[in-house]
């Protein structure tokens, strides 16, 4: 029987925290963080991200504003927008919500963005000083696994971790903060030949492949750490991670629920990157 890794708790938590840092920062300097959150068209899912972003902020207590612009915005607009929130001094924290409308280049917008207020950390100088390991901001996603694997007391150091996906939003970031944790590092993707084998080799098996209930309980070593990082919708709506729940489960040491495991990490992680943005500003 595995260890069920409570996100929903330990993102709680550290909101927690966050807050009562907020609170007393603002006393010491009279500054409030704040995230400027951009969304452009009508994306339903993205608009339930931008609607908790906003929650979280209030929770916390950022000031925060949230720009909903039409689906037929040009690059010239949002562009102003973007240099506008650069020299807004009370916006600490900028995010664009992906993904753009086709017509929208997502690259040049990313590269536009301050890197001081890159609070995703998508931004090709906080990409860089990721893998230097000299940063100020994680991306949302893999910081948050770090903080689940950290405060479930799982030790990183000399683990065989298995990362399987390489995007550059969570399986590459994932890849380097665990190698900076001292794990001994594989990264597998769909070229990865018998991916079965290596995944057993896992102690800690992190899995960002958006492929629902992929990882069986024969892909997984007994004893690991199953760290479940996909969201898929199933036909009947329901939520479900990439990892066979039901199988893996039985052979696990811990594991994260889909829902209530990696997923409320990733807002609370952006709350703590815009806190540290306002720091930043009188470092
Ligand atoms: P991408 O689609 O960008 O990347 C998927 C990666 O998985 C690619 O590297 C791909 O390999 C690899 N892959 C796909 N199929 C296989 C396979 N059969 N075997 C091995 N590797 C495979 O996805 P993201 O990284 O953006 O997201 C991954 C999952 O995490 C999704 O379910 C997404 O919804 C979820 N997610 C959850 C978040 C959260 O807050 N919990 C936040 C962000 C994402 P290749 O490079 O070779 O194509």
């Amino acid at each position: 029987m595995a260890k069920i890794i409570d996100g929903k708790a330990i993102s709680a938590q550290i909101r927690a925290e966050i807050k009562e840092e907020t609170a007393a920062f603002a006393k010491e300097t009279g500054i409030t963080p704040g995230l400027a959150v951009i969304i452009v068209g009508t994306d339903p899912a993205s608009q339930v991200y931008v609607r908790n972003k906003r929650r979280a902020c209030d929770e916390v207590g950022f000031y925060s504003e949230s720009y909903e612009l039409p689906e037929e915005t040009t690059m010239e607009e949002l562009i102003a927008l973007v240099d506008k929130l650069n020299g807004d001094e009370k916006i600490h924290g900028i995010l664009c919500q992906l993904p753009l409308p086709k017509h929208l280049d997502e690259k040049e917008i990313i590269n536009r963005i301050s890197p001081e207020k890159d609070v995703d950390a998508f931004h090709p100088v906080n990409v860089g000083k990721i893998m230097i390991g000299d940063y100020d901001f994680l991306p949302c996603t893999p910081a948050g696994v770090m903080q689940l694997i950290k405060r479930s007391g799982i030790e990183v150091a000399g683990k065989e971790c298995v990362v399987v996906g390489r995007s550059n939003i969570v399986g590459k970031p994932q890849a380097m903060l665990l190698l900076h944790a001292n794990g001994t590092v594989t990264v597998c993707h769909s070229r990865t030949k018998d991916l079965a084998e290596v995944c057993r080799r896992a102690d800690i098996l992190v899995a960002a492949i958006g492929k629902a209930d992929f990882f069986t309980g024969d892909m997984v070593k007994e004893g690991a750490v199953v760290i479940d990082v996909g969201m898929n919708r199933r036909a009947d709506g329901k939520l479900t991670g990439d990892v066979d729940f039901a199988s893996v489960e039985p052979k696990a040491s811990y594991i994260t629920p889909v829902p209530g495991g990696v997923g409320p990490m990733t807002i609370t992680m952006l709350m703590q990157n815009t806190l540290t943005a306002a720091k930043r500003r009188v470092r």
